[in-house]
């Protein structure tokens, strides 16, 4: 069988992915409506009944929208901390079956060991994980302002890895739909990567060890896939890791599905 490794959407609209090994089903984020996340199991043959748990990485919609329907009907175990727990079941009006971690803690569910550590992120204490398998280790970095030594440290170990290419500076700057307010926060070290600070942080974390490198929560009009994979493709060739599969991740639909350890 296998690890097997989907990303089920990804973008600044929505964000999810499945995780399975022989013990364990795991989503990361529950970002899209309920239906779509059903919609996008089934295609893998997989139903939200059968996970065994819901990583959260931070409250914010496009992780979270679909919890109520996913976890909180199916009472199924929502891995978060205290505060991005609170702080979802205030918006959401729903109570879950929580399965509380500190911010910096490693914990089990069955196979599988999640480490957890602090992100740059304007949230109430946003995390990205390091998944580790026995087929291999899955990276988590999304939504943070700008890198830290610690994330950077704390993602080393991955064979795959989703990583944040938010904007491109320049869509961002003559974007005309959102106020400089919303651009500021973007920008900020409290906001988002563009492509080139993802650029710059995919050439800190790469190892002879990292294979796969999904670009993800891409913004709808401030970047194109395109884009994003040439700015970080082009810094990885240039430092001699052409080892490294780059893809851009799509909001609109699920991610061929990685088979780790093969
Ligand atoms: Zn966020
Ligand atoms: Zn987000």
């Amino acid at each position: 069988m296998g690890v097997r490794f989907t990303i089920l959407g990804s973008g600044s609209g929505g964000n999810c992915a499945y995780l399975e090994t022989e013990e364990t089903r795991l989503l990361i984020d529950a970002g899209f409506s309920g239906r779509q996340i059903r919609q996008r199991l089934a295609l893998l043959g997989r139903s939200p009944e059968s996970l065994n748990g819901i990583l959260v990485t931070h409250e914010h919609s496009d992780h979270v929208q679909g919890l109520a329907q996913i976890a909180g009907k199916l009472r199924i175990p929502l891995y978060c901390n205290r505060h991005t727990g609170e702080a979802i079941e205030a918006a959401q009006g729903v109570s879950f079956a929580r399965r509380l971690f500190e911010t910096g803690a490693t914990f089990e569910v069955g196979d599988v060991v999640v480490e957890t550590f602090s992100i740059p992120h304007d949230a109430q204490d946003p995390v990205g994980f390091l998944i580790r398998t026995p087929a291999g280790n899955v990276g988590f970095l999304t939504d943070l302002g700008h890198t830290t030594r610690l994330v950077i440290e704390r993602v080393r170990p991955a064979h795959a890895l989703v990583l944040e290419a938010n904007h491109d500076l320049k869509l961002l700057q003559e974007d005309v739909r959102r106020p400089w307010s919303t651009k500021q926060r973007i920008l900020s070290r409290h906001g988002h990567l563009s492509n080139d600070a993802a650029a710059a942080a995919a050439e800190q974390i790469v190892t002879a060890d990292l294979r796969h490198l999904y670009l993800g929560h891409l913004s709808r009009d401030c970047n194109r896939p395109e884009l994003a994979y040439q700015v970080v493709s082009e810094r990885l060739e240039r430092i001699g890791a052409a080892h490294v599969r780059v893809a851009s991740t799509s909001q609109e639909a699920a991610s061929p599905t990685l088979v780790l350890g093969v």
